[in-house]
């Protein structure tokens, strides 16, 4: 069928659910799933070493009967250990891009790619963008499942969609003005790059392109850089969640309200539990997200612990979507850096840096040792070139100052010429720890 501008929903039937009527597609659908999922020889055995069957999930709630599975138990069965269909069903394997570690593969039947598009078409069309818009994709292609996942959600919404892929910004700007691109999907330290070389090349994003959207996410930012990114480009700018685990994009996205991401029930079960009890946490309180996929067939992942640390945000959103709302990633439970005892999540320091407007988006932050003491330093790169070393002097104390309220302990800070923080292909580097272990 096809929509309207106006309409407001791509799967109304679906995106409009009542709680009720998500519960119930969810139970039927994880039971399906279980059963399912006892044709992987993984699942079997972990099944029958929890003394479970599928028959003891009688109800929602005994999903909390079935054991987590983890990053570990896909690398341990890795590559083809978790598939729950014969191989000779599988039409596509994409593999986690190993930010931190080795990598794991997550296999698709043809239906799984399907409704991938549908997830990711979905998130587009809730942003409000159409057939008629050109949809320019600057992700990798290849394994990275921001590529072909956007690619494929993007055409099956009807859009002229360009695989511009990562790399070479210059091109990347000369496509947006040529192919009048209307919407781009960035990582959001990307985004800002694209923004430096647009002004180096002396276009105006506003008055030479009609780039009005962004999506942007893979990874954490904050709502202050987001900000930026919006008012540097010109654009509204959407957050976007996915993981390679759970497909790649289209797990969660927001809505035009822009506040959290509805993660979409009719796919996933989310819990969030307290990463040391496992216990789940309450709507409201920051956990780690935990998934179950109700819409796969190649290869289902029952409570697979994300590491991501995120909560729910409590209410409804206006939207009319009552599909719940995931907050913006505090970042994963591997990236908490601990300082003198001190827990620290990066995303704290850039949510103090962002509010300066002196400051652009880059920042990096190294931790050393010297004797026994924990350092933190915190390069940031100015926004603009300055040499008024009184009011540099200043900003270095009023910044410092910030972050020392923020994370109780005093970082050194340096202003940075923009341009000179070194820049990633891929997801942003922000801290580098080059602490030496002591004896
Ligand atoms: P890798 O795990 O190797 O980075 P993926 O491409 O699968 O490979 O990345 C998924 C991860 O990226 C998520 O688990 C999360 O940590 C991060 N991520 C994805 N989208 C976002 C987002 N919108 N905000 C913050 N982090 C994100
Ligand atoms: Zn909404």
């Amino acid at each position: 069928m096809i929509k309207t501008q106006m309409e407001m929903y791509l799967h109304e039937e679906l995106e409009t659910l009542t709680r009720t009527e998500i519960e119930a597609l969810q139970f039927e659908r994880l039971l399906r799933t279980v059963r399912r999922c006892m044709k992987s020889p993984f699942y079997q055995k972990r099944f029958a070493e929890a003394h479970l069957s599928p028959e003891d999930i009688r109800s929602l709630d005994d999903l909390r009967k079935i054991p987590f599975t983890t990053k570990q138990d896909l690398r341990d069965n890795y590559p083809f250990g978790l598939a729950a269909v014969p191989m000779s069903e599988v039409v596509r394997l994409h593999s986690s891009s190993g930010t931190t570690g080795t990598p794991t593969v997550i296999l698709h039947t043809q239906k799984d790619l399907d409704e991938w598009a549908n997830a990711v078409a979905r998130c587009l069309y809730m942003v409000g963008l159409r057939r008629g818009d050109v949809f320019q994709n600057s992700s990798g292609y290849g394994m990275f499942t921001g590529g072909l996942g956007f690619q494929y959600g993007a055409e099956r919404l009807g859009m002229l969609t360009v695989p511009a892929a990562a790399g070479n910004t210059k091109r990347q700007i000369k496509f947006i003005t040529d192919f009048g691109t209307t919407a781009l999907h960035a990582i959001p330290s990307y985004a800002s790059r694209i923004h430096e070389v647009m002004e180096e090349m002396g276009i105006d994003p506003v008055r030479d392109t009609k780039l009005r959207t962004l999506v942007i996410g893979a990874e954490p930012h904050s709502e202050e850089q987001r900000r930026k990114i919006e008012k540097m480009l010109g654009v509204k700018a959407y957050n976007s969640f996915g993981m390679s685990e759970m497909c790649g994009p289209g797990v969660a996205f927001e809505c035009t309200e822009q506040n959290g991401m509805h993660i979409w029930e009719d796919y996933y079960i989310v819990e969030i539990v307290d990463p040391q009890t496992l216990e789940p946490v309450p709507d409201g309180e920051v956990g780690e997200l935990v998934l179950t996929t109700i819409n796969r067939e190649a290869m289902p992942l029952l409570r697979y612990r994300t590491r991501d640390l995120t909560r729910i945000l409590p209410g409804d959103c206006p939207c009319g979507r009552h599909h719940k709302r995931l907050d913006r990633m505090k970042g994963r439970s591997d990236d908490m850096m601990i300082l003198k005892g001190v827990n620290i999540f990066p995303i704290q320091i850039e949510t103090v840096l962002m509010q300066f407007e002196e400051l652009g988006t880059d920042y990096l932050i190294t931790l050393t040792n010297e004797e026994a003491n924990d350092l933190m330093t915190v390069e940031v790169e100015l926004k603009e070139f300055s040499d008024d070393y009184p009011r540099l002097q200043a900003l270095t104390r009023e910044i410092t100052r910030q972050l020392k309220d923020e994370i109780l302990l005093t970082p050194v800070v340096r202003l940075v010429p923009k341009g000179t923080l070194p820049k990633q292909e891929g997801k942003a580097v922000r801290v580098r720890d080059l602490r030496r272990t002591l004896i």
